[in-house]
């Protein structure tokens, strides 16, 4: 597999947000999001064993709690499939980040998919999410909507309505996007739409939603990487 980089840190996001968390970043991506914060997963990535990265994981012991992202890990699936099966049997927790514009239905079930539905503000990314991936969600997985503005807040609240979501998935997070180029500072100013604007649409529409701020991006600078 290709690998940028694997490191303990806190989960940022989801209803795992705030637990010791370690990333497993896999390279490449086949959408280019324009918010996107991983840019530097588009090429490179050293090459690994499957045994060489279940040894990596184990090395952070006692954490637990692995979350496979990218890039795009699904694109990796041949081997990221066999290696999940390997962690699952020796009682690992396992998150996946995706698009969901691969197929998930092979992904196993204990699996936790945090699916991130592409908005319009996501650019040339927008409308990549895969129709028949919502077949695979259980209430395990979380499906994600990186928010820019109103036309992306009114396109997240009818995709949910339109296939009830709530019925399909555990959690249905709302995420403001940060700004392209973040100030080092710690602060909501660096968030491309106030929190405080989409939760007054949220309670306005009483959407079946949670608010997920990264808070991986309070707690360190926006840009640091690694953590
Ligand atoms: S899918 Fe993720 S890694 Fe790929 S461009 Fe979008 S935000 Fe970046």
């Amino acid at each position: 597999m290709h690998l940028i980089e694997l490191y303990k840190s806190v989960q940022g996001e989801s209803s795992f947000a705030g637990l010791p968390c370690i990333f497993v970043r896999l390279a490449g991506c086949n959408l280019r999001c324009a918010w996107c914060d991983s840019e530097y997963t588009f090429t490179g990535g050293k090459p690994f064993t499957l045994d060489e990265i279940e040894q990596q994981i184990k090395a952070l012991a006692p954490c637990t709690l692995v979350e496979f992202t990218g890039g795009e890990p699904m694109l990796q699936a041949k081997e990221l499939l066999p290696l999940m099966d390997r962690l699952l049997a020796q009682n690992f927790t396992l998150m996946i980040e995706t698009s969901g514009e691969r197929p998930l239905a092979d992904v196993p079930k204990a699996v936790h998919k945090i699916v991130d539905v592409k908005c319009p503000g996501a650019g040339s990314a927008a409308n990549t999410f895969r129709l028949e991936n919502l077949e695979a969600l259980t209430k395990n997985d979380e499906v994600k909507f990186v928010i820019t503005n109103r036309e992306d807040y009114d396109f997240a609240r009818d995709f949910i309505r339109t296939h009830a979501l709530d019925a399909k998935a555990g959690q249905i997070l709302l995420s403001p996007a940060f700004v392209q180029i973040p100030s080092p500072q710690r602060t909501a100013d660096n968030m491309a739409l106030d929190p405080r604007k989409l939760v007054e649409w949220m309670l306005a529409d009483g959407l079946p939603a949670r608010l997920s701020l990264q808070i991986h991006k309070f707690i360190w600078e926006p840009m640091k990487k690694g953590v």
